[in-house]
């Protein structure tokens, strides 16, 4: 595996070190990590590669004899000379300097995939070793439902082939290059699937790096703030609408968990500064985690076709774009203009602020009517806090429009007192503005959860508390609304 192969001309700020405590070590002030949004320089540099725009692209690899090796572009021919086997690659589209090169001795499963709107085909080929084909066939349907999804939604994928190629557990991460995503036998060749109640991540990871075929090389931002949010973002939301169509309700829970629990884990590692995801600055917990949490709830709040038909305009917009290139202001006014007036400041506390909640669900009770049905009744806490660089906390005004749930018994098999897998026998958007609201509801079946923010749409530090058992009987507490 080749990463970052090729000439680079100029200057790398990429290989300074970085750690201010490293730096100080030798000598070196504390750098900024990254230009500000709007640094004029910035936005002339592309944010992947810092010496090259959109490049024409051609390679010709030789390797052993038996072994097929894998760049960016289309095969033009591979033939043998001394010994040595000879891949001439070329690439007809615009493509970043950014490229790697994979060669072993592969198995090859060929497939296609037709976009059902224009016809075009596009081919499929997952290059592996010989003995890791468990997912193999996983990964194309991935592929299959990425494509149909992401040219639908955002728009036309801009080559005729994807390859996906194995490589060794030396690293387990997997990368999209133009038209190749090499992935490590450690991120999905490998991964045991046989638990059903485990989210897929061989889907999760293979759709993550196909949406980079646009969040990435269709659209890139400059070397500023917030440029890894389109990037990474924007390929871990596509990532997780492909998995809320394909996963039942509580696999898709657990996988919004674990976003929410890797960017609270980030946030308390951080060693410089925690940024508003529109100004992140290259930090994987704010752009996978955060990122996927907030477009994700984003979806819910204003509706998916809303947003998507706003990221689709962005991209129409800036496709190809360079010097200079884009940045988040830009993008964010896009989602401003999709998002109705009542709802602006969830764009606001999501992309432009650091906001967290505290929400719990203190007491839930039920009592059966006399028609049959059941009296619900729920006491609620809510707390929305803005949390600066530093983590300090600064309490904000409630106004906000927070899921409720009342849940039939739990569907999944292993579950936790925390987890919210039965049948919604309620569920609505309610606008709370107290830190303590006693509802009461009515419901057709006998209630055995409820819930504030059940499915972790909302960055709440502690969601452990937010659904829990209902139990009969009256409760306490005077019921300030009836719904
Ligand atoms: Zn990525």
């Amino acid at each position: 595996f080749l990463d970052g192969t090729g000439v680079h001309i100029g200057y790398q700020p990429d290989g300074e070190l970085e750690e201010d405590d490293i730096r100080q070590r030798n000598g070196l002030k504390p750098k900024e990590r990254m230009p500000r949004l709007n640094d004029p320089r910035g936005l002339m540099t592309c944010g992947f590669t810092s010496d090259a725009d959109y490049i024409r692209f051609e390679t010709t690899v030789s390797t052993d004899a038996d072994q097929t090796a894998i760049a960016p572009g289309y095969l033009q021919k591979d033939w043998v000379q001394n010994g040595r086997r000879y891949f001439h690659y070329r690439m007809d589209a615009p493509m970043l300097n950014f490229y790697s090169i994979q060669s072993a001795r592969y198995a090859v499963r060929r497939d296609q995939w037709r976009d059902p709107t224009t016809g075009q085909a596009v081919a499929i080929e997952i290059y592996y070793h010989p003995t890791h084909a468990y997912n193999v066939p996983r990964m194309a349907d991935a592929l299959k439902k990425g494509l149909t999804y992401y040219t639908k939604a955002f728009g036309p994928y801009q080559f005729r082939q994807v390859r996906i190629q194995e490589f060794p557990r030396y690293k387990s991460f997997a990368q999209s290059f133009p038209n190749t995503i090499p992935t490590s036998e450690g991120a999905g060749f490998i991964s045991d699937l046989r638990d059903p109640e485990r989210p897929d991540d061989v889907f999760f990871i293979t759709n993550h790096e196909l949406g980079h075929q646009w969040w990435g090389h269709q659209v890139v931002g400059g070397q500023v703030q917030g440029s890894s949010m389109l990037s990474e973002s924007l390929a871990e939301y596509s990532s997780l609408m492909t998995c809320k169509h394909e996963f039942s309700a509580p696999l898709m829970q657990k996988r919004m968990r674990d976003e929410l629990d890797q960017y609270l884990r980030g946030r308390r590692g951080e060693r410089k500064k925690e940024l508003p995801l529109m100004l992140v600055e290259n930090q994987p917990y704010i752009h996978y985690n955060k990122g996927g949490m907030v477009f994700f709830a984003l979806q819910d709040y204003i509706g998916e076709d809303k947003l998507n038909g706003a990221i689709k305009a962005f991209l129409t917009k800036t496709r190809y774009q360079t010097r200079p290139y884009t940045n988040t202001a830009e993008f964010v006014s896009y989602l401003k203009k999709a998002t109705p007036d009542s709802l602006q400041y969830v764009v606001h506390d999501m992309f432009e602020t650091i906001t967290l909640f505290e929400n719990q669900l203190d007491e839930a009770t039920y009592t059966q009517r006399p028609d049959g049905k059941y009296d619900v009744r729920l006491t609620l806490r809510a707390a929305k806090m803005r949390a600066d660089s530093l983590g300090n906390e600064t309490p904000v005004a409630l106004r906000d429009y927070v899921d409720i749930g009342i849940f039939g018994p739990d569907q999944a098999k292993k579950t936790e007192d925390y987890d919210a897998s039965g049948k919604p026998l309620f569920f609505k958007k309610i606008k709370l503005t107290q830190p303590k609201t006693v509802l009461t509801f009515v419901v057709n079946d006998k209630p055995a959860k409820a819930g504030i923010d059940p499915y972790h749409k909302l960055i709440d530090r502690h969601y452990m508390d937010n659904v829990k058992a209902v139990a009969a009987g009256e409760g306490k507490g005077t019921v300030v609304a009836q719904r």
